[in-house]
């Protein structure tokens, strides 16, 4: 599974499950062999790493619109992005393994 830019909002049905998937303009799930269609829960499922990684790339994406027009962001927008920060942090295996380590 991997993350491709798409330049345009689309639909189409998970190659994995049959749901039906929407994505928005930027990156969105796809299996690296032949480029079909993933849905967010056979992400999670498969490739929760990678699955945290898209959800900051949305949230960062909000926040810098949001901050392109006002001198601060809201504290909302800095907490969504803290906790989508922290969620792939936690959701790396790399990561897991050096929490182990400390705890
Ligand atoms: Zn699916």
């Amino acid at each position: 599974m991997i993350l491709k830019f798409t330049e345009e909002a689309g639909a189409a049905t998970c190659s994995l499950c049959g749901d039906s998937t929407r994505w928005t303009k930027g990156p969105r799930l796809v299996l690296a062999d032949g480029g079909d269609t993933v849905c967010r829960g056979c992400g999670k499922r498969h490739a929760a790493a990678l699955v945290a990684l898209l959800d900051l790339a949305h949230v960062a994406d909000k926040v810098g619109q949001q901050g392109r027009h006002l001198l601060t962001p809201p504290m909302e927008a800095l907490l969504d992005l803290a906790r989508a920060a922290e969620n792939y942090c936690t959701s790396t295996p790399k990561r897991q393994t050096n929490a182990d380590q400390v705890s």
